[in-house]
């Protein structure tokens, strides 16, 4: 089995260096695949850096050169990189951009491809498969090359997508990753928690990165670590908004914008909550849930504290509520 992995993960290399150098080297690669990146902003120093590429139109491109080579068909498929049935097979990644998903120690076990044109057709990402050495829950895009400014900053930026953690390196952040393609998991957090206690959630300004940020900071939470999150304006994510400005105020603009996961939750909901004493209330218990996620007592009561001011609510009223949740959770 161990063997079996290690081939996977061979044919998996061969298929990035085969889509990276057909977009370098080939016509079609250059006028479709480098030049999208290009007309997106990407240096060509970044996208060596993350390995990109383009999987050409043809049906069975990457599967022939994989044959030639002396890949087993058993490996193409196990890894997704090709589909055969009977007579016919078939590449998986066709006519798209290519973002191989590296493992902790640098070894490619996946991919993204992306579309050119978004329609409403095809989805915009397609990605590998599950396999034997690929589980999406438990890995994070751009965690081998983020790892080590992780540990340096002691601090963890997570973003959305592939493209918002690779201009946020161009922008010279470099201590981000991404859980490209699902909601976050207690395995992705523990990912991060070998590196560092203190995570910025930085997701897109749009109802679902909304969403998913409130579902992140329990997750944080749960694990003892420190959450804060970044809501970008309505319509921007981190890659978008990081071409706006260079990289020092891009930092400076984190920083002064960061939140405490507390105030993150009251302003979201204070908003249409205020003046409404039903959904107040509601307000104050979701929060409290959230605190109650927080294993360390001492962190707690600070979390109380802060949350009795921002709330307006005496402190013994919010220990009562975290005492009803305990009860229910015996
Ligand atoms: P782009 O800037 O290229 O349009 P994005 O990263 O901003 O891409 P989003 O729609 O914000 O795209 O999605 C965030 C991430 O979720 C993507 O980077 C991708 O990893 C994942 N994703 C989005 N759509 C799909 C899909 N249809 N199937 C699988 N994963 C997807
Ligand atoms: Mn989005
Ligand atoms: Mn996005
Ligand atoms: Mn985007």
């Amino acid at each position: 089995l161990r063997n079996e992995r290690e081939s996977m993960m061979v044919v998996s290399s061969f298929a990035q260096k085969f889509f990276e150098n057909t977009m370098f080297q080939t016509d079609e690669g250059q006028s479709v695949g480098l030049s999208y990146f290009r007309s997106r902003g990407f240096r060509d120093d970044i996208i060596r850096k993350f390995q990109l590429g383009y999987s050409p139109e043809e049906r069975d491109a990457f599967i022939k050169e994989a044959l030639k080579n002396g890949f087993k068909q058993e490996f193409i498929e196990k890894t997704g990189l090709g589909i055969f049935k009977d007579d016919y097979r078939a590449d998986r990644f066709r006519g798209r951009v290519m973002f191989p998903i590296h493992n902790l120690t640098g070894k490619v076990i996946a991919f993204g491809g992306r579309v050119l044109k978004t329609d409403a057709k095809t989805a915009k990402y397609l990605n590998s498969p599950e396999s034997d050495i690929y589980h999406k829950s438990r890995i994070l895009y751009g965690i081998y090359q983020a790892k080590q400014e992780i540990v340096k900053q002691n601090r963890c930026f997570l973003v959305e997508g592939y493209t918002d953690v690779i201009s946020m390196h161009q922008a010279g952040i470099t201590n981000v990753v991404a859980s490209s393609g699902t909601a976050l998991t207690q395995d992705q957090i523990l990912l991060i928690k070998r590196f560092t206690p203190n995570i910025t959630i930085l997701y897109d300004g749009d109802p679902a990165g909304i969403k998913a940020a409130l579902r992140g900071i329990d997750l944080v939470l749960e694990e003892g670590m420190n959450v804060k999150v970044l809501l970008l304006p309505d319509g921007d994510d981190p890659d978008s908004f990081s071409r706006k400005m260079p990289a020092e105020q891009l930092i400076e603009y984190i920083n002064q914008h960061e939140t405490d996961f507390i105030r993150f939750k009251t302003g979201l909901l204070l908003q249409d909550a205020k003046n409404d004493p039903i959904k107040r209330a509601s307000l104050i218990q979701d929060i409290v849930k959230t605190i109650f996620t927080i294993p360390d007592p001492i962190v707690r009561s600070v979390y109380i504290k802060e949350c009795s001011n921002q709330l307006d609510v005496q402190e013994p009223v919010l220990y009562a509520e975290l005492t009803k949740l305990t009860r229910q959770k015996r």
